[in-house]
């Protein structure tokens, strides 16, 4: 769209009646400033609630342009550009993306002009050169909640220490890396510091990288928080225009955002696509509160991170224990020669044979983790002559869910898989086999994630865990060593008891 250029303000072109002057995108402006908020206009509470701390298109809006404009020229309401070209480079306002790859153009119906979007986050609607983002810029709304959280349960002491560390960040409005074992129940331990967040005002944000984890969570949290109206955000999901303390989402929902969290929790952080993806890095950045507390939690921090956690350089915690008080199963490596080309004779090597037969044997589960699709398709038939129920699952499987279904109800003995079970499933009582461990997808935290699906369960506290290769890697024996380091250190506080 067009604004009309008047001194002190803009008018959007549809609203334009008779008023003579200069037509110009947004983008062709200084961002002008916002008008002076006067606190005398009986703004629309319903607005401030759907707009404040957003940053959405007009589309995205379900109030009339005249009632949002109206909010403009008062000062609650502010028009901001969303794709800045300073005649070299290009930079979006939504997603931080300035990289020319990730920008093309068009002749524009609207602006009449070339016009360049991003693609980058395309995804979230078009924004271009002539696309303003609106923005909230009245007073943000209210709540206080007290004595928020319901929950009956008791943390162990290594669970303690992380929420004592989660409300100090909370408080103290500081970053703080939550480094928890697979299994050490992340959950739990951010409840306290969530009910501190919510009962100070601070609006509270959980980004997560998988819709799954946000279908999970929002019930485990509105259960525990049963007077705090939570938004559940993920593409697709319904409570996109709803105001709460309280926000789980996909890390790319955050791009709606704008300076709206006192507080934010980033899941996972290790996991695509938040590292593999500078834009959702931004995203968080903008989303969040200048001086807003900023939390991840991960099992396998990357190696940066860990380093600076060990020479103090990191304000993190680590909980080295699981729930249940057993140490981490440790992998052990298994040779298994060139496995691609027996796979492509038609063969699968004697040893990855013989360990999948002892579990067909003594009916334990198991997955194996294949590097790629088409290598674990062609493995497959080969692996369902022992046993004809064996099944592969990866990406793009429509019966992906079918699949987990049938092999939590034990409907399937070993599942094939590719990565995509790396992290996020929990069978209680499996052996886990990685098939190409050399492979470069396996990098220590793919290595780490994998092996923290064995022994989850308090019932089936072990299990074996092989990692067969065609040579050793440095991600295998950085991987091993993690979690041996983390034995050590929960034996040494005393958190586990074998
Ligand atoms: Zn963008
Ligand atoms: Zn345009």
């Amino acid at each position: 769209m067009l604004f009309l250029k008047k001194d002190e303000y803009v008018i959007p072109q549809q609203l334009v009646k008779g008023e003579a002057g200069e037509f110009v995108r947004i983008t062709d402006m200084t961002n002008p400033k916002a008008l002076p908020v006067d606190p005398t206009f009986p703004f629309n509470q319903n607005l401030q609630l759907f707009l404040s701390g957003r940053k959405l298109l007009l589309d995205e809006i379900p109030f009339s342009l005249e009632e949002i404009h109206n909010h403009y020229l008062h000062g609650y309401v502010d028009y901001r550009q969303g794709v800045i070209f300073d005649g070299k480079r290009l930079y979006c306002c939504r997603c931080g993306n300035k990289d020319a790859v990730f920008f093309a153009s068009f002749h524009c119906a609207r602006c009449k002009k070339k016009c360049w979007y991003c693609r980058k986050c395309i995804m979230m609607g078009r924004v271009s050169q002539c696309t303003p983002l609106i923005i909230w810029t009245g007073p943000t709304p209210h709540f206080s909640f007290q004595k928020s959280l319901k929950w009956q349960g008791t943390l162990s002491p290594s669970q303690k220490d992380a929420s004592i560390k989660i409300k100090e960040a909370v408080r103290e409005r500081k970053e703080l890396l939550v480094w928890a074992v697979c299994g050490a129940g992340k959950t739990e331990m951010l409840f306290e510091g969530i009910e501190e967040a919510i009962q100070s005002g601070k609006r509270t944000a959980i980004a997560t990288p998988r819709t799954d984890v946000v279908l999970e969570l929002t019930p485990r949290f509105q259960q525990v928080f049963p007077d705090i109206p939570i938004a559940s955000l993920y593409g697709g999901s319904e409570d996109r225009h709803r105001y709460s303390p309280l926000v789980i989402a996909t890390t790319h929902q955050l791009l709606r955002f704008h300076e709206a969290f006192d507080c934010l929790i980033i899941d996972e952080v290790d996991a695509f696509p938040y590292s593999a993806d500078e834009m959702l890095q931004t995203a968080a950045e903008l989303a969040r509160k200048k001086n807003g507390s900023l939390i991840f939690l991960t099992a396998t921090p990357k190696e940066v991170w860990q380093a600076e956690c060990y020479r103090g350089k990191r304000n993190c915690v680590i909980l080295p224990a699981r729930f249940h008080r057993y140490p981490l199963p440790i992998p052990s490596f298994g040779w298994c020669g060139n496995w691609r080309e027996k796979v492509k004779k038609g063969q699968i090597p004697l040893k990855i044979l013989q360990w999948v037969k002892s579990r067909l044997v003594s009916g334990k589960q198991a997955l194996i983790f294949f590097p790629h699709i088409e290598l674990m398709e062609q493995a497959l038939p080969y692996f369902q002559k022992m046993d004809g129920r064996i099944e592969a699952v990866h990406s793009e499987d429509p019966n992906r869910k079918e699949k987990v279904q049938a092999m939590r109800t034990g409907d399937i003995p070993i599942l094939l898989t590719t990565t995509i079970l790396e992290r996020g499933v929990t069978f209680p009582n499996i052996d886990v086999a990685v098939v190409g461990a050399e492979d470069d997808t396996f990098t220590e935290s793919a290595l780490v994630q994998i092996a923290g699906r064995v022994g989850r369960s308090p019932q089936f506290p072990t299990g074996d865990i092989t990692f067969f290769h065609y040579g050793i890697t440095r991600a295998m024996i950085r991987s091993r060593n993690q979690l041996l380091r983390m034995n050590r250190q929960a034996r040494m506080k005393g958190l586990i008891d074998s």
